[in-house]
């Protein structure tokens, strides 16, 4: 995996615009490339396009789109990045969180419009860092959905994916300019090609060991709940052509994987009025403060495991909108019980434990104050019988840090000149979440990953057409 800069081939086979990945900043750049009037490749890894995208729950916050206005919510840039320097105590990056506050509203629209992607406002997250309803989700409310409705929209278009193409090497000019790709296909074929722009669409770094070990240490032994084709290779190669690094040290985080299933626990159980117990039955944190931050107190437990606790009607409330629980529920990682007396059995609590936090939230909402641990439970139900729990743990689920990047999506060096034909999005490029893993506002990955990918490919794709003399 590196930059080749000697022996630059007569390249038999040559595309506009390449694109690395074809996960939702890849696709998305590749349409916009499309509709700005130049042919693009899509070159992805695997077999079939996967990536951290369809791992997710499809959610992506966006400003002023149609969606909400069709709904009535007033929202502006000014207040989205109110809230992004709120959750990041002023640490984003100002210039890029302005971007993604003036096109995100934009780029949902087209997607809808143009291309058949309908992302749909989402009421369930409001409150947690958004002031406004933001969260645009496919109507399936999966990333699966919502990568595959990308996958149809290129089709389409004609835009052609390759899959199984393993992008391995750049070919550069001393400048920092792309002149080609080296590409690893099955049975060892190996094929070059080149291109006038290329767009790094390869996410993060979370399935590179090493590099988490160099910028995340505090996660160098957590599970990394990401998908595994995330290794950095985009950001190494960005770096070697010259271009900056931003924010490294950031990541998404999460406090509430299902253990040992592996699966995502819908955060609404929490955020309506259900809890967290570590094995000893303790309470340890406001549990809305910040999901992302959360996998570190939830790590730091015994054991790194805890409980959710909640109740029988919320679960159902859950099984009629969440895609995970019920396959939480059809693996039997939901635990129920008629008493707290008996979940604490069948979880292997002190006898007392649940019931004792339990009691100590009924009070504080009652008397209409915070809990010890500074939560409002105000608004929510007190948990009825029967009970519910499901055992959780910490894990890494994506880096926020990579390429700086300018308005266009266009790889900067570090003195903020542009490389010359480098574009990035997605989980290549710098996100805003600042430094570290308190700053994630939900729905902000696919935000930078489908508001970026528009950005670059409709940039590259001008670049391309004009050195093409095309335009
Ligand atoms: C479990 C989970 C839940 C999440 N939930 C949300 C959510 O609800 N909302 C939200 O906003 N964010 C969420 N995120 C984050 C979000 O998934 C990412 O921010 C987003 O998907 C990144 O998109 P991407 O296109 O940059 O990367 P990906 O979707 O990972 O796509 C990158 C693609 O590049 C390919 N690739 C990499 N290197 C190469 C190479 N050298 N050659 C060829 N192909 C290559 C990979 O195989 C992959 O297909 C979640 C993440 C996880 C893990």
């Amino acid at each position: 995996m590196s930059i080749i800069r000697n022996d630059i081939p007569e390249f038999e086979f040559s595309v506009p615009v390449a694109v690395i990945g074809a996960g939702a900043c890849g696709l998305t750049a590749a349409l916009a490339a499309h509709d700005a009037g130049a042919e693009v490749l899509v070159l992805e890894r695997d077999k079939r396009p996967w990536g951290s995208t369809s791992m997710s729950l499809g959610a992506m916050c966006a400003i002023n789109s149609a969606e909400q206005r069709r709904h009535g919510v007033e929202d502006s840039v000014e207040l989205f990045v109110a809230d992004v320097m709120a959750k990041t105590e002023g640490r984003a990056d100002a210039a890029l969180t302005r971007v993604i506050g003036r096109e995100s509203g934009r780029v949902v629209d087209w997607l809808a419009a143009s291309h058949q992607v309908p992302l749909l406002l989402d009421f369930k997250w409001t409150g947690l860092g958004h002031s406004r309803p933001r969260l645009h989700i496919p109507p399936g409310r999966s990333g699966e959905e919502m990568l595959a409705l990308l996958g149809a929209a290129c089709e389409r278009a004609g835009v052609q994916v390759m899959t199984e193409a393993h992008v391995t090497d750049l070919y550069a000019d001393p400048d920092g300019r792309v002149r080609g790709l080296r590409v690893a296909r099955p049975g060892g074929v190996v094929e070059v090609l080149g291109c006038e722009a290329i767009v790094l669409a390869t996410c993060g770094f979370g399935g590179n060991q090493a590099m988490i070990a160099r910028y995340i240490p505090e996660m160098a032994g957590a599970r990394y709940f990401g998908h595994e084709g995330n290794q950095g290779e985009g950001i190494e190669w960005g770096e070697q052509l010259g271009g900056a690094l931003a924010d490294m040290t950031a990541y998404q985080g999460l406090g509430t994987l299902a253990d040992p299933q592996q699966m995502i626990v819908p955060h609404p159980l929490l955020l309506e009025g259900g809890f967290l117990v570590n094995v000893a039955g303790q309470r340890f944190t406001h549990e809305n403060a910040n999901i992302s931050g959360m996998c570190v107190p939830v790590l730091a437990q015994p054991r790194g495991l805890a409980w959710v606790v909640f109740d029988g009607r919320r679960n159902q409330a859950c099984l009629a909108h969440s895609v995970e629980q019920r396959q939480l529920a059809e693996v039997g990682a939901i635990r129920q019980a008629g008493s707290w007396a008996e979940l604490e059995k069948l979880c292997n609590l002190p006898d007392g434990s649940l019931e004792r936090e339990n009691a100590a939230i009924d009070a504080a909402r009652a008397a209409g104050q915070p809990d010890r641990l500074g939560r409002s439970f105000e608004g929510t139900e007190p948990l009825q019988a029967p009970f519910c729990a499901l055992r959780v743990t910490g894990a890494l689920f994506h880096t926020q840090g990579g390429l700086a990047i300018d308005d266009h999506a266009q790889v900067l060096r570090s003195d903020g000149t542009p490389l010359p034909n480098l574009f990035a999005g997605g989980g290549a490029a710098r996100s805003i979440s600042g430094p570290d893993v308190t700053g994630y506002l939900p729905a902000v990955g696919i935000a930078m990953a489908i508001t970026l990918g528009a950005l670059a490919g409709d940039a590259a794709a001008r670049l391309a057409l004009s050195r093409d003399g095309t335009a």
